[in-house]
């Protein structure tokens, strides 16, 4: 891993930097570029602007590791009312929630009643997507996501194929008929745990890629989506797609608001499921420092907003 990544993700942990960071303009400028806004009013117009371009949405509210319950409920309460506004408003949009903002750190149970209040609220069609964080939340994770899915078909999960376990954990989900959403990860993992390499993590995720469309066209996977800007990576797996016969509409890649928007239009286009997950709220800092860590160039970027008028 780069020295630049790692600082960058122990910089994204920093109380300090984060009480500062919101109070440079440049910063937020520089946020702006990935996020429309902070508030659900911003995110649902943004919606409505890429339903335009035939791109759906997924929503997230940001913010990790709640340590109070009060507030627990509070984020719980807000999705529920994201989801009434995705159906007043009869968007093509879904939601994905980090179970740390629901209350993980307090009681796996108290977690799991609210991630099951708002897999109910949610259309039968659409799944809540859960967000994989650091990989000492993975084993947790995971359980939790297995009783909603016991329950509820329409919940999916974040794997990342920069993690040795993953194609274990995959290999175990897929018997349940699950939904998963496929990323390289963003955390500062050591190399018992994760890939070092940016060659090995791409290779991994191109084999688990595989493995989750050949699940697919067994039906023993409803949702296979691939979170990635990667654009070799998404060319190698819709050929591995198309081969193996699949209809565009099913092969589905969901990218960050602001991340190659050319290629998320291009998708779009071709027929492929393009989705954009549009984060909003006042607690940007450690996912803003995250993508700042995935292409340190935008550093640069932002050291530019700081002379922009
Ligand atoms: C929809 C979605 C959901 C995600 N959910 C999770 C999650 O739950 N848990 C988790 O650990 N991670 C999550 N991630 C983040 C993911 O793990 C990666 O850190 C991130 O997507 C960057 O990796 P990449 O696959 O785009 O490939 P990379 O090899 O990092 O990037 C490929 C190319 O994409 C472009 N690019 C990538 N990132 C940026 C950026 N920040 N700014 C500008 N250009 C960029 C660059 O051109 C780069 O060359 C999610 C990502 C997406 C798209």
């Amino acid at each position: 891993m780069s020295l630049m990544r790692s600082m960058l993700l122990a910089a994204s942990q920093n109380e300090w930097l984060r009480d500062r960071a919101a109070h440079y303009p440049f910063v937020r400028r520089t946020v702006s570029r990935f996020m429309p806004g902070e508030t659900l009013e911003d995110a649902l117009g943004s919606a409505q602007v890429l339903r335009g371009k035939k791109i759906g949405t997924v929503f997230t509210h940001l913010g990790e590791n709640i340590q109070d319950r009060s507030e627990a409920q509070q984020v719980t309460q807000h999705y529920l009312e994201v989801l009434d506004r995705i159906r007043e408003r009869g968007l093509q949009a879904e939601i994905s929630v980090k179970l740390t903002q629901l209350g993980l750190d307090l009681s796996p149970d108290l977690c799991f009643q609210h991630l099951k209040l708002i897999v109910e609220r949610a259309r039968k069609e659409s799944i809540v997507w859960v967000d994989m964080e650091a990989s000492n939340y993975v084993d947790p994770t995971l359980d939790l996501y297995r009783r909603a899915l016991v329950e509820h078909s329409n919940v999916g999960v974040c794997l990342q194929a920069y993690l040795h376990r993953t194609a274990e954990d995959l290999a175990r989900l897929l018997p349940m008929r699950p939904s998963i959403r496929l990323v390289k990860g963003a955390y500062n993992e050591p190399p018992e745990i994760a890939f070092p390499r940016k060659q090995d993590v791409d290779e991994n995720y191109f084999e688990l890629g595989k493995r989750m469309l050949q699940a697919k066209k067994a039906n023993s996977c409803v949702r296979a989506a691939f979170g990635t800007h990667d654009v070799v990576l998404i060319r190698r797996l819709d050929r591995f797609a198309a081969a193996e016969g699949f209809a565009k509409r099913d092969f589905e890649i969901q990218m960050l608001y602001g991340i190659q928007r050319a290629e998320q239009e291009r998708l779009a286009r071709e027929g492929c499921t393009s989705i954009v997950l549009v984060a909003y709220g006042s607690y940007w800092y450690p996912w803003f420092v995250r993508r700042l860590a995935e292409r340190p160039a935008n550093l640069w970027f932002m050291i530019r907003n700081v002379f922009a008028a």
